[in-house]
């Protein structure tokens, strides 16, 4: 066998190995998959040029349909690759922080979750709402969280910014009681009771995106 021939049958051979392990593993489609898609997320990253809001001559117009045209190449390849049909069983509450992205943190390139994202995890009303309407859509895990490095705990944190940002603060001064409030719905109560869901709580560091699974006692139970 000559060097060129042993190398071909080598790099066959891994070729093979590879399909078989495609073919047979959905796991290990799955996490190449997902280090496919980071690998165009991180060629991303890096390239400031086209940062819209970096750029101070580029007007809202212009802005605009720069964001169609992407939108229009985003849809166009979605239409080849449609999403599953089956409902997501997590709903993620989160702030709304920027550098959150709910998906990186599982790293699920799907979007197969529910994901509420507000100013400093606060869940009002109408989230509280939206979540018992996830429950009723066969949502099984509740993940609350809150973040390091939060604009808005620092905010509440800050005599000054308290007076600045009254509206934002008062509504981190009621977060606890917010998720106790939705802790004692009904629906909630009985769907835990039934063993059908669990509502976690945990901190995102906001720098690594690790969670940082916290234990929390509600009043309710
Ligand atoms: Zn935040």
């Amino acid at each position: 066998m000559t060097k060129k021939t042993a190398w071909g049958l080598g790099i066959g051979l891994v070729l093979v190995g590879l399909l078989s392990a495609f073919l047979l593993s959905p796991r290990f489609e799955f996490i190449v998959g997902g280090g496919l898609v980071n690998l165009g997320y991180r060629l991303q990253d890096r390239l400031s040029h086209f940062d819209f809001e970096h750029d101070e001559s580029i007007t809202p117009d212009q802005i605009w349909a720069e964001l169609e045209r992407q939108n229009e190449l985003a849809a166009g390849v979605r239409a080849f690759f449609p999403r599953t049909e089956r409902h997501p069983v997590v709903a993620i509450l989160a702030c709304m922080d920027a550098r959150i992205d709910t998906s990186e943190l599982v790293g699920d390139t799907r979007r197969y979750y529910y994901i509420v994202r507000t100013a400093g995890s606060v869940l009002s009303p109408a989230e509280q709402e939206m979540l018992e309407l996830a429950v009723l859509n066969g949502v099984k895990i509740i993940l609350l969280t809150t973040h390091t490095d939060c604009a808005a705990e620092d905010a509440a944190a800050d005599p000054e910014l308290r007076e600045d940002f009254p509206a934002l603060t008062a509504l981190m001064d009621e977060r606890a009681r917010r998720v106790e409030e939705f802790m004692a719905r009904p629906t909630i109560r009985e769907a835990i009771a039934a063993g059908e869901l669990q509502v976690r709580h945990a901190r995102i560091d906001t720098r690594t995106d690790r969670l940082v699974v916290e234990e929390v006692h509600h009043d309710a139970h």
